[in-house]
């Protein structure tokens, strides 16, 4: 099931997964799997857990390897190149990094270093891995540190933070390199209730700057809350994709099962929006 919104066809997509399948050992993950997201999209994942939502999202940037189909970002390949004689190769860590580049990945378990302050954990992918000056990438931690509200923690060590205060860090890290599609992995999953909305507030306004977003989540009322699209998969596929309206006025019964719990346990927040 190809899924594209009609008004954007003029657009390049900057993601275009196409015929995407990966399997570990005999177990398929993932299968004919395509979605196209245009700039400025914000589009949902969701669907039960072990539907390969993780999977399709570290396959855009090639955090994951995937076995068949195509992933371009921005019209270019990424992970393989195919070679004048339609032979398929792995890319160099040189091209991949180039190909990656418009691309930022903020993890479920934040993924920061405990060991070094806030400040350091955005100023150290700058300097280690984009070989930005170190005064340079001090200057912009701190910018983006003070963008998700942070400006007043940028010496505390992850351990004295609450997990909203990391996961903002998380997201900061992510915007230090300037990204142009945002890639979210259940953002605010590890996190306690009280927390969640300090981080969804944060997405939130990225999305309104026009921030283009791929994000897994299991928050259903902030999904229909920020989504230009949802995608429902189950078993590695797309079952249902369309308009956050697919979330009011499911049109396959998977996707009616899947809410109604959700529905039952969120009523206020879903009708609300
Ligand atoms: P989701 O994010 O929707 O919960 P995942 O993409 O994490 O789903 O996983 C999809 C399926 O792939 C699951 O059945 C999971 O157990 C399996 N899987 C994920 N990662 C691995 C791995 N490294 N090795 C083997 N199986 C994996
Ligand atoms: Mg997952």
């Amino acid at each position: 099931m190809s899924i594209e919104s009609p008004a954007m066809h003029n657009n390049q997509p900057m993601v275009e997964m196409s015929g995407v399948g990966k399997s570990y050992g005999t177990h398929r993950v993932l299968q004919e799997f395509n979605l196209a997201v245009f700039p400025s999209e914000v589009v949902s994942l969701i669907g039960p857990s072990g539907s390969g939502k993780t999977t399709a999202l570290r396959c855009i940037n090639f955090l994951e390897t995937y076995d068949e189909g195509t992933v371009r970002i921005k019209g270019e390949p990424v992970g393989y190149a195919v070679d004048a004689r339609g032979v398929r190769r792995p890319q160099s860590r040189k091209e991949l990094a180039q190909v990656r580049r418009p691309t930022t990945m903020v993890f479920q378990q934040f993924n920061l270093w405990p060991h070094m302050t806030a400040l350091e954990n955005v100023v150290a992918p700058l300097v280690l891995g984009r070989g930005m000056a170190r005064d340079a990438a001090q200057r912009k931690a701190r910018a983006v540190l003070e963008r998700v509200g942070l400006g007043a923690k940028t010496e505390s060590y992850p351990a004295k933070l609450s997990g909203g205060q990391q996961q903002r860090v998380g997201i900061a890290r992510a915007l230090s390199v300037d990204p142009e599609v945002m890639l979210l992995d259940e953002p605010t999953s590890a996190l306690d209730p009280e927390l969640v909305g300090e981080v969804l507030d944060v997405i939130n306004e990225l999305a309104a700057e026009g921030m283009t977003m791929v994000m897994v989540t299991h928050e259903m009322d902030f999904a229909y809350e920020v989504s230009s699209r949802i995608v429902f998969m189950e078993a590695g596929q797309i079952v249902e994709a369309g308009s956050r309206e697919i979330l009011r006025a499911p049109a396959t019964d998977r996707l009616k099962q899947f809410l109604t719990p959700r529905r039952r346990r969120l009523p206020a927040a879903l009708d609300a929006a």
